[in-house]
């Protein structure tokens, strides 16, 4: 029998006693890691530095069996659960929880007659893409190759190559396995446990730990795509084409832009060192020929300092936005659009282009091309919200100096680029892309449709009454 929750004498947190820590060994094959042991930083690691996860105790899950003990001893001392694959996504302090670490857990099985990949908890994108390439098929993936494959789906799972052609990543999920709060292992279809099959594929984390899930696979082996990078004073010019050219795009093309402002440091490229930065992604399905004729307006918007708009492997898919891999402190925040007028555009540049005062400056401003397949509702009907009205996500961020009062400074001024959008916003945001800063109740609504909104607090109440999956964009049963 498990020894009473005590306090320490510092704080109110329950601390683990002998008898608790004896039980997680011997029921948890992985390491069960508590504040004062080695490795327990590396495990409970975020990769924004702004939030940094202390849960009581991290259990380095290495199978199912793992994770439905540690959802067991979680319930029976009434504490929440976090979940860390690869911090990528971590949103809400962990502090006082159990954490469930699966980056173990990193199985692939891909199935290339259906086709589909069977994958596990703590599987990253650059683990999955080269498993699927083996069979000359691709799976839907985000920006960065280090992300987890089950947060990146659970989340919508939006893909800068196969978004506007086949839709989110969890619209082609077929079956997935969860531990739910009853520690209950539940393998859930579209036929088994359907209103569960609805919610977590968007939910998130919301409704339990899922330790496997199956999803469809793309034969492509290779794409049209890159980066166009121009000096930051051609940004009006080259945007103002770009707002027009994407009017008339094949779904097979998925395209977005990025202002960035990287500082004046010998790490930075020196052709982006200190000064403004326009970074247009490509990503076409079709023939070189066919991409290069359609990028063409671009190309000739203005003269680029890098263009590495080319035939490539899907492998490399990683190269047309070129994600940060390092962790670091960042402010983010992000909103959906319905339109990029050219007041919108105006209003966007005088936010982020070349004649922002340099006390607005933010690090990134990135825009990407919704519609296509991501509007339309999945053939599988999930939990993603806001499908339909929005054209274009916005994402902002910035990283704060290591002064006192900086990171409330670059709250404050991403505070007033998003009031400034909000005329041509929809009022909703991208599950995936909201940070620490969006984690209120009213917050987490604007992920969600209305109704389907609603739908989530009834099934939270079936699977989760008391609200152990918490550590995340919470959808409250209450
Ligand atoms: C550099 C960068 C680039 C990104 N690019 C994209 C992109 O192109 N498209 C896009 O859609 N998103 C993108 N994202 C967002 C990313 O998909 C989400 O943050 C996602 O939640 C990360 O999942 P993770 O498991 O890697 O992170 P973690 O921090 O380990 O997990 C985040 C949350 O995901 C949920 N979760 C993870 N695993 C499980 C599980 N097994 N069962 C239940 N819930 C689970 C939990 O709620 C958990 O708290 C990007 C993020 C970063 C930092």
């Amino acid at each position: 029998m498990l020894a009473p929750v005590t306090s320490t004498s510092h704080n109110q947190t329950p601390a683990l006693d002998r008898a608790d820590r004896t039980w997680l060994d011997t029921h948890i094959d992985g390491p069960v890691l508590i504040p004062v042991d080695h490795d327990y930083a590396s495990e409970t690691a975020t990769f924004n530095l702004t939030l940094a996860h202390r849960p009581l105790v991290v259990v380095g899950a290495t199978s199912t069996a793992d994770v439905q003990n540690a959802v067991r001893f979680a319930g029976r001392r009434g504490l929440p659960v976090s979940i860390n694959a690869t911090g990528h996504g971590a949103v809400v302090s962990a502090t006082g929880s159990l954490m469930i670490n699966t980056s173990r857990m990193s199985d692939i099985k891909i199935n290339s007659v259906a086709p589909y990949a069977r994958i596990q908890a703590g599987v990253r994108a650059n683990q999955l893409i080269p498993a699927a390439g083996e069979h000359g098929l691709a799976a839907i993936s985000g920006s960065s190759p280090l992300v987890g494959s089950v947060g990146f789906t659970l989340g919508g799972g939006l893909s800068p190559v196969f978004g506007r052609s086949k839709g989110f990543a969890a619209d082609h999920v077929r079956a997935f396995k969860i531990v739910t709060a009853d520690g209950q292992l539940r393998h859930v279809t579209a036929d088994r446990e359907p209103e569960l099959f609805w919610a977590v594929r968007g939910g998130k984390g919301n409704f339990g730990v899922v330790t496997e899930l199956e999803s469809g696979l793309f034969p492509a082996s290779r794409l049209y795509g890159g980066g166009l990078y121009f000096g930051g004073e051609h940004a009006p010019a080259v945007l103002e084409t770009w707002r027009g050219w994407v009017e008339h795009l094949p779904e097979s093309l998925s395209t977005s832009f990025c202002l960035l402002r990287l500082p004046d440091l010998p790490f930075v490229p020196e052709p982006m060192r200190g000064r403004l930065t326009l970074h247009l992604r490509i990503a076409y399905l079709g023939s070189a020929d066919e991409g290069a004729a359609l990028v063409e307006p671009l190309r000739a918007a203005a003269p680029a300092f890098l263009d590495t708009v080319a035939e490539m492997p899907y492998a490399n898919v990683a190269s047309i936005h070129n994600d940060p891999t390092e962790p670091g402190v960042a402010v983010d925040r992000t909103a959906l659009l319905r339109e990029l007028s050219p007041q919108a555009l105006d209003t966007l540049l005088s936010l982020a282009g070349p004649d922002t005062p340099p006390e607005n400056h933010l690090m990134m401003t990135e825009v990407r091309l919704l519609g296509g397949a991501l509007s339309r509702p999945p053939a599988l009907p999930n939990a993603v919200g806001n499908r339909g009205d929005a054209e274009f996500c916005l994402f902002i961020a910035s990283i704060p100096a290591p002064v006192e009062g900086d990171i409330e400074r670059i709250r404050a001024v991403e505070e007033r680029f998003l009031d400034r959008m909000a005329p041509w916003g929809t009022g909703g945001m991208y599950a995936n892309f909201m940070s620490t800063e969006d984690t209120s109740a009213a917050s987490v609504r604007m992920a969600y449709d209305a109704v389907a909104y609603e739908r989530l607090v009834g099934i939270k109440k079936t699977y989760d009454p008391s609200n152990m999956f918490r550590i995340n964009h919470n959808i409250r049963a209450a």
